[in-house]
C-alpha cells in the first residue's frame, strides 16, 4: 500500500507552517510543505529540519491552475492520492489598506475562494478513503454570514444551495462592490469575511456532495476557524499565537479512522459552531 501523505497549502509561514509542524510530529506518513515562492519554503523546510522534522517539499501556488495539476500529477504518482489535505493558504488586505473597496473585493475573492475551489475542484477526487480535508475558513465568515441581508443568509444557511449557485453570488458580491452598490444590495462591508463565508459553504456543498457520492470512503470535510492568532496577515496584536491556531485545523486533519464527525461543519476551537 502507498505511503500515507498530507499536504499543506501556504506553509512556508504562519498557521500552515504550524500545521505542518503539528503533522510532522502526530501525522503517521509524509507531510508536504507547500509554498508559492521555492525559496521562501526551501527555507522553512529547513527551519523544520533543524529541529530533527523531516517535511518534504513542493511547489504550489494556489493561483495557479498548472502549479495545482503538477501538484496533483505528482501525488497521483508518487502516492496513488491524498490523505490529509489542508487548504491553508489565504490572503487579506491591512485594514489601513487605501485600495478601492471592489479592487480588494476582487483580488481576495480570486485567491480565498475560487482558488481554494480550485484546489479542491483538482484535488478532492485523489483523497482516499478515510481522507481528511480541512479548510481554514474565518470567524469573519460567520460574521460576515450575520451582516447579510436576511435573503442571502437564508441562501447561504440552505441546504440545498449549489455549487454553481453560490460561485454566481460570490461574483455578484465582486461586482456590486466593483459597482460601489453592494451595501444595497445586502452585502456586509468586509470583502475578506465574504470571501471566507464563501469559502464555508462551500465546504458544506462539498461535504454533501461526499456523502453522496462517496459515502463509503468515509472522508471527513470541514471548514475552521483557526482563532485570531499572531501572523503576518492578523499582525502583531492577536491574541493568540500562530502554534495556538494549528489547533483546530490539526484536529480535525486527524480525526481517526472511523470517526463519524464533525463532517461538513464550521468549527472553531474544536467544537462545531452554529451556522
Ligand atoms: P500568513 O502568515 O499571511 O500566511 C498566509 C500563507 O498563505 C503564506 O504562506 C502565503 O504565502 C500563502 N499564500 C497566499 N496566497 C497564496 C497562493 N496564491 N498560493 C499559495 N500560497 C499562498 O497568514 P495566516 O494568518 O497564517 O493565515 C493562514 C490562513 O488562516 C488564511 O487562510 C487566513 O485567512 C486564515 N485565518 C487567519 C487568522 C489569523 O488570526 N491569523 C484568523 C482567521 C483565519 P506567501 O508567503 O508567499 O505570501
Amino acid at each position: 500500500m502507498a505511503r500515507r501523505v498530507a499536504v499543506v497549502s501556504g506553509s512556508n509561514k504562519g498557521i500552515g507552517l504550524e500545521v505542518v509542524r503539528a503533522l510532522c510530529r502526530h501525522f503517521d506518513g509524509d507531510v508536504f510543505l507547500t509554498a508559492r515562492d521555492t525559496d521562501r519554503g526551501q527555507q522553512a523546510l529547513q527551519k523544520l529540519q533543524e529541529e530533527q522534522l523531516k517535511p518534504l517539499f513542493h511547489q504550489l501556488d494556489i493561483g495557479d491552475i498548472e502549479s495545482i495539476r503538477k501538484l496533483r500529477a505528482f501525488m497521483l504518482q508518487k502516492y496513488g492520492g491524498i490523505d490529509v489535505l489542508v487548504n491553508n493558504a489565504g490572503i487579506a488586505f491591512k485594514v489601513a489598506d487605501t485600495t478601492p473597496f471592489g479592487t480588494q473585493a476582487e483580488v481576495t475573492m480570486a485567491t480565498n475562494f475560487f482558488a481554494t475551489r480550485d484546489m479542491c475542484t483538482e484535488l478532492l477526487t485523489l483523497i482516499k478513503p478515510h481522507g481528511r480535508v480541512v479548510n481554514v475558513s474565518s470567524m469573519c465568515g460567520a460574521s460576515a454570514l450575520l451582516n447579510c441581508s436576511p435573503e442571502l443568509q437564508k441562501k447561504f444557511r440552505s441546504t440545498s444551495i449549489t455549487e454553481d449557485e453560490l460561485v454566481e453570488l460570490m461574483r455578484k458580491f465582486v461586482n456590486d462592490a466593483k459597482n460601489g452598490v453592494h451595501t444595497q444590495q445586502g452585502w456586509p462591508s468586509s470583502a475578506y469575511g465574504v470571501t471566507k463565508l464563501g469559502l464555508t459553504v462551500l465546504s458544506m456543498i462539498h461535504a454533501r456532495r461526499l456523502s453522496k457520492e462517496r459515502a463509503a470512503d468515509k472522508i471527513l470535510l470541514n471548514a475552521c476557524c483557526p482563532g485570531w492568532v499572531k501572523t503576518d496577515m492578523a499582525g502583531p496584536n492577536a491574541p493568540g499565537t500562530a502554534e495556538e491556531g494549528a489547533v483546530t485545523p490539526v484536529y480535525l486533519a486527524l480525526l481517526p479512522e472511523g470517526a463519524e464527525g464533525p463532517h461538513g461543519q464550521y468549527v472553531s476551537a474544536k467544537t462545531v459552531q452554529p451556522w
